[in-house]
C-alpha cells in the first residue's frame, strides 16, 4: 500500500504542478488517472515513482517516506515501481530480450549491467514476459525494425520483468494507433490481476478508462478533484471534472 500526503510539486520556473494531493493505493488497485492536458497526471506518476522530486509531502511505502531518499536506497526504491513511456523509451539498438533484460538492470551493480551479466532465472523471467506479451518470435529482433504497438509491448515486458510493487503507465497508448488501446490496456489487467498489483494509468479517452479501471483520479489544475469508483463517473461529473468546478479533495 501506497500513502500520498500533501504530496505538492513546484517547478524551478515557478510552475505548480501538483498542489496538496492525498491518497492512499492499496494493492492491486487498477485506477485511470484523468484530467486536461497540463492538469498534472505525468508530474503526479513520476513524483511517485522518483522521476521527479516531489517538493512537499510524504509518498509512504511500506513504512519508508521515499519521498525523501537519496542515492542507494532510491535506487533500490526505484526498481520496485515499473514505468511505461508514452514514447516506449527502448534503446533503439538492443534486441527485444536485451531490452527487457534491462528491466533487471535495479539489481545489478553498474558494472555487472554494463556487462549485461544477468543470471539464468532473469532470462527464464525475460523470456516468459516476452511470450506473455506475444512477442517471442521477436525475441532476437532489434526493437527499430518492430512496429510501435510491438515496441510498447516490449516496453511492458520490461516493466513485469522488474517484478514490480507498482506499475504507472503515462499515456501508454497516446502515440499508438487507438485499436491497440485494447492490447495495452489488457496486458497491464492480466499483471494487475495474477499479481495484485497496483496499476496506475493516464488515459485521455474516458471510454478506456471505464472500461479498465477500477478506480478514478482526476487532477484539474494540479489539484485532485476526484478521487473515486469508476461505476460513479457518468456525463455530469466528467463534466464537472473538465470544466474545473470541482472544489479540491
Ligand atoms: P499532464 O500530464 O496532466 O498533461 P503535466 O504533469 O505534464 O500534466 O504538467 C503539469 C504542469 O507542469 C503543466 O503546466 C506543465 O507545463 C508543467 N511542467 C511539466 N514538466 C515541467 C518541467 N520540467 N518544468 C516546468 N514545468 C513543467
Amino acid at each position: 500500500m501506497i500513502e500520498v500526503k500533501n504530496l505538492g510539486k513546484t517547478f524551478d520556473d515557478g510552475t505548480v504542478a501538483l498542489k496538496d494531493v492525498n491518497l492512499t493505493i492499496p494493492d492491486g488497485d487498477f485506477i485511470a488517472v484523468i484530467g486536461l492536458s497540463g492538469a498534472g497526471k505525468s508530474t503526479f506518476l513520476r513524483c511517485l515513482n522518483r522521476l521527479e522530486n516531489p517538493s512537499t509531502g510524504e509518498i509512504i511505502v511500506d513504512g519508508v517516506d521515499v519521498a525523501k531518499l537519496r542515492g542507494r536506497a532510491l535506487q533500490r526504491y526505484r526498481r520496485t515501481a515499473g514505468f511505461i513511456f508514452q514514447q516506449f523509451n527502448l534503446v533503439d539498438r538492443l534486441t527485444v530480450m536485451e531490452n527487457v533484460l534491462t528491466g533487471r538492470l535495479g539489481y545489478y551493480s553498474t558494472i555487472q549491467g554494463v556487462l549485461g551479466l544477468y543470471s539464468e532465472r532473469d532470462e527464464i523471467l525475460a523470456r516468459d514476459y516476452i511470450r506473455m506479451v506475444g512477442l517471442d518470435e521477436k525475441e532476437n529482433t532489434r526493437v527499430d525494425s518492430l512496429s510501435g504497438g510491438q515496441q510498447q509491448r516490449v516496453a511492458i515486458a520490461r516493466a513485469m520483468t522488474q517484478e514490480p510493487k507498482l506499475i504507472l503507465a503515462d499515456e501508454p497508448m497516446a502515440s499508438l494507433d487507438p485499436r491497440l488501446s485494447d492490447v495495452i490496456l489488457g496486458l497491464l489487467k492480466d499483471y494487475n490481476e495474477k499479481n495484485n498489483v497496483a496499476v496506475l494509468v493516464n488515459i485521455h479517452v474516458i471510454e478506456l478508462a471505464k472500461r479498465y479501471a477500477k478506480r478514478i483520479l482526476a487532477f484539474n489544475k494540479g489539484e485532485l478533484v476526484f478521487d473515486g469508483p469508476v461505476d460513479i463517473l457518468d456525463d455530469a461529473l466528467e463534466e464537472e471534472i473538465y470544466s474545473g468546478s470541482l472544489e479540491m479533495l
